[in-house]
């Protein structure tokens, strides 16, 4: 009886170590959920992010907290370029603050389900960053 509880035990436990290793990390970017699935490599998870490029040179400052208890990575990514007016009503999302290229606007997905990488699948704008304003 006891050896068998303890087979048990170390079945269940190899099954929670397995699925310890295999349970996704959830990814927000700048506050907002994604749909980005991170990758494994050993102990580095492997992390997908799109810049866009829209000018000759584009600086960028990407802090990334990861914390394996929640199985979280929150991501904080900001361009270091020229203040904008913030007057113009945004034409990439026609003001929707909703990222045009998902299917449908502003879901982080794309026409096959998967995070869709132009907003880094948080479904916002990646040209006003939600604000509808550039
Ligand atoms: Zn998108
Ligand atoms: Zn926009």
């Amino acid at each position: 009886m006891r050896t068998k509880l303890l087979i048990l035990l170390a079945l269940v436990a190899g099954f929670a170590l397995g699925q310890a290793a295999v349970e996704p990390y959830q990814v927000s970017v700048n506050g907002n959920a994604s749909k980005i699935k991170v990758g494994h490599d050993q102990d580095s998870l492997i992390l997908p992010l799109a810049l866009p490029v829209t000018t000759d040179r584009e600086e960028w400052t990407v802090v990334v907290l990861r914390d394996d208890k929640d199985h979280k990575l929150d991501v904080k990514m900001s361009s270091i370029k020229r203040k904008v007016r913030g007057d113009t009503d945004c034409y990439y999302c026609s003001a929707t603050g909703k990222c045009a290229q998902d299917s449908p606007a502003g879901s982080g997905l794309n026409v096959s389900g998967a995070s869709e990488y132009y907003c880094n699948g948080t479904g916002v704008c990646t040209h006003c960053g939600g604000t509808k304003k550039l």
